[in-house]
């Protein structure tokens, strides 16, 4: 049985695509969904590609770098089984693919936990936006695998900047 923190990972059977991706990050393969016609990659997981509205797609091979684009410290677990993980950091990473398409302004753009090398949630003051990143996989069991996030060895690509403690925890 699949599972995280303690609880049950269920997918139904009409949902082969997520099945497919947890999948391949069981064999450490992180990968995206590629459109047949306009040959670009998409994110999150869905039938239809937001681009061109094409239905074929297959999967395509990611490096897994990118950059932190925004990130949030999460202090109120959603469930029970992360009482004991919280604080932890969810990031938006900006994919080392497809920067910059299809304007400027886009990227190809994931969510995810950054964890430390040991798979615990990174400390917050080591969290920030222009860090690089590179994915990582939690083993779930069953053969299934969720893509995470730790730092690089890279330098950042930018001047890291964070929340101060006053903004994110407004007294
Ligand atoms: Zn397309």
């Amino acid at each position: 049985m699949a599972e995280y923190l303690g609880v049950k990972v269920e997918i139904l059977s009409n949902d082969p695509e997520h099945r497919e991706f947890l999948e391949h990050a069981g064999q450490g393969r992180f990968v995206l969904q590629k459109c047949e016609d306009c040959a670009r990659l998409r994110y999150p997981i869905g039938n239809a590609c937001p681009f061109c509205q094409a239905l074929g797609w297959s999967w395509e091979a990611v490096s897994g770098r990118g950059t932190i684009y925004s990130y949030q410290i999460v202090t109120h677990g959603i469930h029970p089984a992360f009482r004991g993980v919280t604080p932890y950091p969810v990031v938006l990473v900006e994919l080392d693919e497809q920067r910059g398409v299809p304007t400027e302004y886009d990227g190809l753009r994931i969510l995810g936990l950054l964890v430390d090398t040991l798979g615990q949630p990174e400390h917050e003051e080591r969290t920030g936006i222009g860090l690089r990143v590179q994915v990582d996989f939690a083993d779930l069991g069953d053969g299934l695998g969720l893509p995470r996030f730790r730092l690089s060895d890279e330098p950042a690509e930018h001047p890291v900047w964070q929340y101060t403690a006053g903004f994110a925890r407004p007294a």
